[in-house]
C-alpha cells in the first residue's frame, strides 16, 4: 500500500494547484491500494467517496497548499475510519471488571490474555486473575497456566471435565475472594464460525455479565476477519477488538474493515510472540503506517500551520509582485523560528519548492535573533523603503540593534536577494499559469 501511494502522494504535494482530475487519479490509486491491501470492497468505496467529496470541496481546493491538504484529508478520513482515538479498557465500577476474550482457533487468544495480563499489571497496577475456560483444545488450560508461572501470575483452572460456563463463573468468585481486581476470560475456539461455539460464548456471557468483551482477531487474515468480526458482534456483541500478528501483516487491511463494519474500537495491537508484544492501539498511527510515509505526520503538521491562511495569501501576494518590506520579512522570520529553516517554508509556498538555489537563501537561524534586532532598530520609513538606508543610517542602526555595519549590510544584501528571487518565482509562476499570475 505504501509504495503504491508514496508515488501519487509525490506528484501532489509540491504541487500548488490541485484539478479534480488530480483528485480522482489520487483517489484511484488510493483505491486500488486499499484493495490490494485486502480492505473490504464497501469500506473501500464508502471512504473513496468520503474523501473525494472532502478533497473537492472549497476548504482543500481554495487552501494555500491543496496538495499537502488532499494528504491531509486522506489522512483524517482514514484515521476516523479505524476510530478517531486510541480508547481504553473498561473498568468496572465494582471490582473484579469482567474481560471475556473470543475469537476464532489460533487468532491468539491465550496469548493475549497473558499479554493484557501484564499489561494491566505493569502499566495500570492492577491485579488480574486469568481464567482458563477453553476445555476443548488439547493442552490449552496447560498453555495458560504455563504463562502464567513465567509471568507469577494467577491462573484458575478446573480441568476439561468442567463446564466453561462455570469455570467462568467460579473464576469470578474466586477473583473477589482473592481482591483481584480483573478476571480475564480465555474462551475456546473454534477453527470455523459456528453455532456451538457462539451459543456457549453467550451462555458464558449471561453468566458472569462481562464489563469487555475482547474480539482477537488474527490480522494476517484480512478480509476473512470482517466475516468474523461481523459475526462475533451481531451475535454475541463485542465491546472492543485486538488485532494480533500486526508484526507479520505489513498491509493492515484487517484493521481498517474490522473497526468499519463492527463500529467498535480496536483497542490493542499484538506485534509479536513475546509476551510484552502488546501495544495500546493508535488510529493515527496506524493511517500513518498504512498511508507509508514516514514525514506524513510532519507534512501535515506544516499544512495545519498554514491555517493562518489569510496572512499567508497576502504573503504570497507580496511575493508575486515584490513589493516585500522589511515588515514582512520579520514576520516572515517570526513564522520560520516555529517551524524551522527558510526553505522549508518556501516549499510550502506553491512554485518556490522547484527555485534552484533556494539554500542559498537560507537564513541561519541563529541569526534570526540579530537580524530581529536590526530589523527593530529601522524607523518604519527605513523599513518599507530600504533604499534609503545610506551609511550614517546603518551606523546609527547597527549601534541602535548592538550589531556591527557589516551585520547590517549583509542583511540589506540578503533582503535585496530574496527580493530578487521572489520576482524570479513570480515571473515563474506567471509562465506556468499563463495569465493568472498577475493577480
Ligand atoms: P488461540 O487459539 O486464539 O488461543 O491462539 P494462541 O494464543 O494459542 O496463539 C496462536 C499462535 O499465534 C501462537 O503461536 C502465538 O504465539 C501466535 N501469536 C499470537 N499473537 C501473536 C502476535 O501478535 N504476533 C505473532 N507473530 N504471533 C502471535
Ligand atoms: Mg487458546
Amino acid at each position: 500500500l505504501a509504495e503504491r501511494l508514496q508515488g501519487t502522494f509525490d506528484k501532489i504535494k509540491s504541487r500548488g494547484v490541485v484539478t479534480e482530475a488530480d483528485v480522482k487519479e489520487m483517489m484511484r490509486e488510493v483505491r486500488l491500494a486499499l484493495l490490494e491491501a485486502d480492505v473490504n470492497f464497501k469500506v473501500v468505496k464508502k471512504f473513496v467517496n468520503d474523501v473525494k467529496e472532502r478533497a473537492t470541496g472549497q476548504e482543500v481546493m481554495k487552501s494555500l497548499t491543496p496538495g499537502q491538504q488532499v494528504i491531509k484529508v486522506v489522512n483524517e478520513e482514514l484515521t476516523n475510519l479505524m476510530g478517531k482515538e486510541q480508547s481504553k479498557i473498561a473498568v468496572s465500577s465494582k471490582s473484579p471488571t469482567v474481560v471475556m476474550m473470543v475469537g476464532l482457533q489460533g487468532a491468539g487468544k491465550t496469548t493475549t490474555t497473558a499479554k493484557l495480563a501484564q499489561f494491566l499489571r505493569k502499566k495500570n497496577n492492577r491485579k488480574p486473575l486469568m481464567a482458563a475456560a477453553d476445555v476443548y483444545r488439547p493442552a490449552a488450560i496447560k498453555q495458560l497456566e504455563t504463562l502464567g508461572t513465567e509471568l507469577s501470575m494467577p491462573v484458575f483452572s478446573m480441568g476439561d471435565q468442567v463446564s466453561p460456563v462455570e469455570i467462568a463463573t467460579r473464576s469470578v468468585e474466586q477473583a473477589k475472594e482473592d481482591h483481584q481486581d480483573y478476571v480475564l476470560i480465555d474462551t475456546a475456539g473454534r477453527l470455523h464460525l459456528d453455532e456451538t461455539l457462539m451459543d456457549e460464548l453467550v451462555n458464558i456471557k449471561e453468566a458472569v455479565n462481562p464489563d469487555e468483551i475482547l474480539l482477537v482477531v488474527d490480522a494476517m487474515t484480512g478480509q476473512d476477519a470482517v466475516n468474523v468480526a461481523e459475526s462475533f458482534n451481531e451475535q454475541l456483541g463485542i465491546t472492543g477488538v485486538v488485532l494480533t500478528k500486526l508484526d507479520g501483516d505489513t498491509r493492515g487491511g484487517a484493521a481498517i474493515s474490522v473497526k468499519a463494519v463492527t463500529d467498535k474500537p480496536i483497542k490493542f495491537a499484538g506485534t509479536g510472540e513475546k509476551i510484552d508484544a502488546l501495544e495500546v492501539f493508535h488510529p493515527e498511527r496506524m493511517a500513518s503506517r498504512i498511508l507509508g510515509m514516514g514525514d506524513v505526520l510532519s507534512l501535515i503538521e506544516k499544512a495545519e500551520f498554514s491555517v493562518d491562511e489569510e496572512k499567508a495569501k497576502e504573503m504570497e501576494r507580496k511575493m508575486r509582485t515584490a513589493d516585500l518590506t522589511f515588515d514582512d520579512f520579520l514576520e516572515q522570520l517570526e513564522q520560520v523560528r516555529g517551524m524551522g529553516p527558510l526553505d522549508e517554508l518556501l516549499n510550502m509556498i506553491p512554485g518556490a519548492g522547484k527555485m534552484k538555489g533556494l539554500k542559498n537563501a537560507q537564513v541561519d537561524e541563529s541569526q534570526i535573533g540579530r537580524v530581529e534586532a536590526i530589523v527593530r532598530s529601522m524607523t518604519k520609513k527605513e523599513k518599507s523603503e530600504p533604499a534609503i538606508i545610506n551609511a550614517s543610517r546603518k551606523r546609527r542602526i547597527a549601534k541602535g540593534s548592538g550589531t556591527t555595519i557589516q551585520d547590517v549590510n549583509r542583511l540589506l544584501k540578503q533582503f535585496e536577494d530574496m527580493k530578487k528571487m521572489m520576482k524570479q518565482m513570480s515571473s515563474m509562476s506567471k509562465g506556468k499559469k499563463k495569465g493568472k499570475g498577475n493577480m
